[in-house]
């Protein structure tokens, strides 16, 4: 028995959830507003009855609400003062949460119970949520505080419920309606995302260790005679660990990075090595026809994953003699992007199918291409448009600018 840590469980108030640690962090999903103030309220109930200092920080505030707060002793923050300009510097943020906490301890309460509703905040502009969330997150954890931070599904896509999930200690869901078609999906890809995403990362360690050991082997003057071997194993090494580490850029939520951005030419121009090097080997021919584009706010190496991927399908679907033309343009607010081979072309029949995850034509395809690129852009704001005939295939990928409304120009 563990009196201590059990000691410092916290009564949740909320039906099946029971109770959780200090520290926590959570999501909570509500379908109506009713569901909303329901799931508030019987937090705070939970929170009034074990003498914690309960706090609403809101920007949707309802009269039923503030009456049901009153009642409650709960004090209410509107969201637009607790973040109020002029106050976004994190360190002010961060001592703000402190100081709440500090007084209610000194007040003599057992700790904080925080309601923080975030979602206009998630819907119309996510760098400013995302560093509000890391600052809770920080103000929380190992401290006497719990918080709660509910999202209307109606307003969120299963991909913005899938992001929220990640990036609070746990997620549940409050609404009418238990067969909700989208939640019981939500759930099911995020245990399974969870599940496989960690077994993947484990098996990658031991296929890092075969392929240096393989190295190593390969290079001793003894084993000259199976020089060829060992290259092929290595090789066989590498596709398991680039399917590896696809599916688990499939498998990650992570919010779009508030700062790094990159610009398409200085991605492109590092890669020309490796292009040029992939292109000969089969007798292909590489042509790149940059002009100056705006910075985008997507990581260098998310671009240069999609690039690559794309670049990969264009090489896999020419013979010899084929050409790779990449393009960049400006057409501002966006940062433009071709990826036009002279293959095959992609079959109409199969055009729908071909960004499903695991759906590949190719006897060693991971089917897993497409699908990581889709995400990296989804998550960036970017679109893609495929076009295919007999003659060859078009990717045209359209970024918006990282600096979107100021005068910054392209590179
Ligand atoms: P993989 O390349 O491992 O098969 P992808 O997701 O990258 O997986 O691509 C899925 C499928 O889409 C491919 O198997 C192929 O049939 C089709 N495809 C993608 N890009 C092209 C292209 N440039 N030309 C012809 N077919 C393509
Ligand atoms: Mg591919």
């Amino acid at each position: 028995m563990q009196p201590q840590a059990f000691s410092e469980l916290r009564d949740t108030g909320i039906e099946f959830l029971d109770r959780v640690p200090w520290g926590t962090h959570m999501c909570g999903f509500y379908e109506g507003e009713q569901d909303h103030t329901h799931m508030a309220m019987a937090f705070f109930k939970a929170g009034a009855a074990a003498h914690e200092h309960c706090l609403w920080i809101t920007d949707r505030l309802t009269p039923s609400a503030i009456l049901a707060a009153a009642e409650q002793n709960v004090e209410i923050f509107p969201y637009t003062e607790w973040y109020r300009p002029g106050s976004a510097q994190p360190q002010f943020l961060l001592e703000q949460w402190h100081r709440k906490l500090a007084r209610a301890l000194k007040q003599g309460y057992a700790g904080l119970r925080v309601v923080h509703c975030g979602a206009d905040t998630f819907l119309s502009d996510r760098a400013a949520h995302q560093a509000r969330e890391t600052l809770l997150e920080r103000a929380v954890k190992n401290k006497p505080v719990i918080a709660l931070c509910p999202y209307p599904l109606k307003d969120l896509s299963l991909t913005d419920i899938i992001e929220l999930s990640s990036t609070h200690s746990f997620t549940f869901f409050r609404g009418g309606e238990p067969g909700h078609e989208a939640l019981a999906t939500a759930n099911r890809y995020n245990m399974l995302r969870t599940a496989t995403a960690e077994v993947i990362h484990e098996i990658r360690n031991p296929i890092t260790a075969i392929r240096a050991l393989m190295e190593l082997l390969h290079t001793k003057p003894e084993f000259h005679a199976y020089s060829d071997l060992f290259g092929r194993v290595i090789d066989e090494v590498d596709r398991v660990e680039q399917l590896a580490s696809q599916f688990l850029n499939l498998a990650r939520t992570c919010a779009p990075p508030s700062s790094a951005g990159c610009n398409l030419n200085a991605v492109i121009d590092a890669m020309r090595p490796l292009l040029e090097a992939s292109a000969a080997k089969r007798e292909q021919m590489v042509c790149l026809q940059l002009s100056p584009v705006p910075d985008i706010p997507c990581r260098p190496s998310e671009a240069r994953q999609v690039i690559l991927n794309l670049a990969q399908n264009a090489f896999e679907a020419m013979s010899a003699n084929g050409i790779l033309t990449i393009t960049t343009y400006d057409q501002y607010p966006y940062a433009v992007l071709q990826v036009k081979d002279t293959g095959s072309g992609i079959p109409p029949e199969i055009m729908a199918k071909v960004s499903t995850p695991f759906f590949t034509t190719k006897g060693n395809g991971t089917g897993l291409g497409l699908p990581v690129c889709l995400r990296i852009l989804e998550k960036y704001g970017a679109r893609a448009a495929i076009d295919s005939s007999e003659a060859g295939t078009t990717v045209t990928v359209t970024f918006p600018a990282a600096d979107f409304g100021n005068s910054k120009g392209p590179r």
